[in-house]
């Protein structure tokens, strides 16, 4: 996740800096009736897809196995495809709605290399953009992030026509 750390996004000082969240934020979206507190956008059997309230940039979404689970080699093989299976199911949709030029998609496992929270592991995918290190700054503001989040659970909750028949 190198690239990433490049880009600029002072509303991710608010998480880095603020206190740590006393509990975990994927056991506590575990329910299905939370979905629109957590921006959860994607269920499926034995993982999820939510959205991150600290985008590194616009459509970061975070997928996670409902298992509160820390180590990779700890992950069942049905956790595994349906973390790999909403991913697809995401980067579907954010290039539909968010039209990224690519995407970056990885984990950051334990502290030393960059996870926040270390107890539940999650996949991250970042939409990016030709150059958002330069413009990241020019989008970037606390005020606007809010009303983004909304309007990005929204479209991201809205399943395709080919995805609903296909499932
Ligand atoms: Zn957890």
């Amino acid at each position: 996740m190198q690239p990433v750390k490049q880009l600029w996004a002072p509303w991710r000082h608010a998480f880095v800096a603020g206190p740590r969240p006393t509990r975990c934020i994927f056991c506590a979206a575990k329910h299905p009736r939370l979905d629109r507190a957590s921006h959860v956008v994607v269920r499926a059997r034995h993982a999820f897809g939510m959205l991150n309230r600290y985008p590194y940039s616009t459509g970061h979404v975070l997928v996670a196995p409902y298992r509160h689970v820390a180590r990779l080699e700890a992950l069942r093989l049905q956790e595994w495809q349906d973390i790999w299976a909403l991913a697809a199911e995401l980067i579907k949709r954010l290039k539909r709605e968010v039209r990224p030029h690519g995407l970056n998609v990885g984990m950051n496992l334990g502290r030393a290399a960059g996870a926040g929270i270390v107890g539940h592991l999650h996949l991250h995918i970042v939409p990016r953009w030709s150059g958002d290190t330069n413009f990241m700054p020019v989008l970037a503001g606390t005020k606007v992030m809010p009303q983004s989040l909304e309007q990005l659970f929204k479209v991201l909750r809205r399943r395709s026509a080919s995805s609903q028949a296909a499932s």
